[in-house]
C-alpha cells in the first residue's frame, strides 16, 4: 500500500513552501514535491519580497533569511526614447525593522524557505514531476509522479505548481490561459561591486532601490520594466502580456537588450557582468481569468491560481497568504475528517475577503483596458515628456506662456476631449 499524507502540496514556491510550513507547524503529515533540483532552481522574479506576507508566516524572518536589500526607494520612470519624468518615494524608516519589502535573489530564498518547512517537519522530494492528479469517484484522492512507483496518496492535494498549471487544467479547473491573460518576462542577474550600487543609486550600505519602467521600457507596448539593487548584482527586466508581442512582432530577448541600452538605463548598468538569464510566464489575466480554486480533495494556490496583481507587481505576497489560507483550512478539514469541496470552499472564501480578492476585483478591468487601448503606453507617455521638457526649459518664455504652449501642442479640441475622456476611463478601471 503506497504510503498516505494528509497532505500532498505540488510545487515549492512561495504560494507552497507557505502552505506546507503551516501545515506541518500544525500538526500535518505534510509532503512536499518539487520538480526542481531544489526550491528556487526554476523560479524566477524580479526580487521584491513583501515583509508582512512573509512575516505572517516565519515572524521575524529577517534576521536570518538570505535577503538582498531592504528597499527604502522606489522609483517609477516614464521613458521616452532620450528623457524620462521621474517620480517615487524614499523612506529611511523602510531601511530600519520592521522594514517594508526587500529584494531577494529566489534560487538563495527559496532554498532556505522551503528549509524551514523541512525543520516544521514536513517533508520535501526535489527532482519530482507531478504527472497528475489520482481522482476516484469524483475525489482528488493523491497523485502521480514520474519516480518508479510513483503514486502517493493524501487527504487533500495543494496544487501550487504556477503559472499554467497544468494540473489544475486537466482538472477541469481552467481554460488555456489566451495570450492577453499571460505576460512573458525576461530578466538578467548582473554583477556589479556593491559601492558602485550604492553610489549610482544614492544608497548607502544595507539600503536598496527598486525602479519600475513604462513607456519606451516596453517600445511602448503595455507592460513594465524593472532595474533592483541586490547586494552586489542588479535584476532588470522587461514584461509584457504575450499579445503585444506577438502583434509587434518582437522577441522578449530584444526588448531585454533593447532596455539595457536604452540611454535612461545604460549609465546605471554600465560596467556590470551578465550573471544569470531568466525567464518565466506571469498570470496577468487577474479576477476574470481565475479559474476554480477548489475542489474534492484539491485546492489551488497563488500563480496557479491566477493570483497575481499585476498593477502593483505582486504576485510572491499573493502566493504566501494564499498558501497560508490552504493550510488553515486543510488543518480545519482534517479535524472535521471532511475533505469535500464545501468543506474546502473556506479557503476561496477566505481569499475573497482578504487583500488578496479585494485587489484583484479592484482591477479586474485594467489589464484588458490599457491592452485594449495602447495610447496610454505609446502617446501619452511621450506626451508627458515632452511637456516637462518644455515647461522645466529655462528659455525666456514667461510660464503662463509655457502653459498655453503645452495645452495647445496637445492638438486639437476634439483630441484634446479624447485625452481627457481616456483619463477618466483609466481612472474607472483603477478606483
Ligand atoms: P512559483 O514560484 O512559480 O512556484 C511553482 C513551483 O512549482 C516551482 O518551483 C516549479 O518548479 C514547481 N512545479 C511546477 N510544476 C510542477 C510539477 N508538475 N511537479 C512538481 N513541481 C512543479 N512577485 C513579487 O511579489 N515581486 C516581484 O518583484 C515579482 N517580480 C517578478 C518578476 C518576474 C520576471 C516574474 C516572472 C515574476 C515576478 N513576480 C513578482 C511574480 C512571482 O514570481 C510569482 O507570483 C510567485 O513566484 C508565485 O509563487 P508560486 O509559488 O505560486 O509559483
Amino acid at each position: 500500500m503506497p504510503e498516505k499524507f494528509d497532505c500532498i502540496v505540488v510545487g515549492a514556491g512561495p504560494a507552497g513552501i507557505s502552505c506546507a510550513h503551516d501545515l506541518a507547524k500544525g500538526g500535518a503529515k505534510v509532503l512536499l514535491l518539487e520538480r526542481g533540483e531544489y526550491p528556487g532552481s526554476k523560479n524566477v522574479m524580479g526580487g521584491v519580497l513583501y515583509r508582512q506576507m512573509m512575516e505572517d508566516v516565519i515572524p521575524e524572518f529577517y534576521k536570518e533569511a538570505p535577503l538582498e536589500r531592504p528597499v527604502v526607494e522606489q522609483r517609477f520612470m516614464m521613458m521616452d526614447k532620450e528623457s524620462a519624468v521621474t517620480f517615487g518615494y524614499k523612506g529611511l524608516e523602510w531601511g530600519r525593522e520592521p522594514y517594508n519589502n526587500f529584494t531577494v535573489l529566489r534560487a538563495k530564498f527559496d532554498q532556505w524557505f522551503a528549509g524551514k518547512a523541512v525543520e516544521q517537519g514536513a517533508l520535501l522530494v526535489n527532482e519530482t514531476v507531478v504527472l497528475e492528479c489520482i481522482v476516484e469517484d469524483g475525489k482528488v484522492v493523491g497523485v502521480r509522479t514520474d519516480r518508479p512507483d510513483g503514486e502517493v496518496y493524501a487527504d487533500v492535494v495543494v496544487l501550487a505548481d504556477g503559472v499554467n498549471s497544468l494540473l489544475a487544467k486537466s482538472l477541469g479547473f481552467h481554460k488555456e490561459y489566451q495570450p492577453d491573460e499571460v505576460a512573458l518576462a525576461t530578466m538578467e542577474i548582473l554583477k556589479l561591486d556593491s559601492k558602485i550600487i550604492e553610489d549610482r543609486f544614492n544608497l548607502e550600505k544595507n539600503q536598496g532601490c527598486t525602479i519600475e519602467l513604462f513607456g519606451d521600457a516596453t517600445k511602448g507596448i503595455l507592460g513594465t520594466g524593472f532595474l533592483y539593487t541586490n547586494k552586489d548584482t542588479l535584476s532588470i527586466g522587461v514584461g509584457t502580456l504575450l499579445s503585444g508581442l506577438i502583434k509587434h512582432k518582437i522577441r522578449p530577448y530584444e526588448l531585454l537588450e533593447y532596455v539595457k541600452n536604452h540611454p535612461m538605463i545604460r549609465p546605471y548598468i554600465q560596467g556590470s557582468e551578465p550573471q544569470e538569464y531568466l525567464a518565466h510566464l506571469i498570470p496577468e489575466g487577474g479576477y476574470h481569468s481565475m479559474g476554480k480554486v477548489v475542489g474534492n480533495g484539491v485546492i489551488v494556490v497563488g500563480d496557479a491560481a491566477q493570483l497575481v496583481n499585476a498593477i502593483h507587481r505582486e504576485g510572491s505576497n499573493l502566493a504566501m497568504t494564499s498558501g497560508r489560507f490552504a493550510a488553515e483550512t486543510v488543518l480545519m478539514a482534517k479535524q472535521a475528517g471532511d475533505f469535500s469541496e464545501k468543506m474546502l470552499d473556506h479557503y476561496r472564501k477566505k481569499l475573497m475577503d482578504s487583500f488578496v480578492g479585494q485587489d484583484l476585483k479592484k482591477y479586474k478591468d485594467s489589464t484588458h483596458h490599457f491592452d485594449k487601448f495602447p495610447q496610454y503606453f505609446d502617446q501619452y507617455i511621450p506626451m508627458m515628456n515632452k511637456a516637462a521638457s518644455q515647461m522645466f526649459t529655462v528659455d525666456g518664455m514667461s510660464k503662463r506662456d509655457k502653459q498655453k504652449k503645452i495645452i495647445k501642442d496637445i492638438g486639437t479640441p476634439k483630441q484634446k476631449l479624447k485625452i481627457a475622456r481616456d483619463m477618466i476611463k483609466a481612472w474607472k478601471v483603477m478606483k
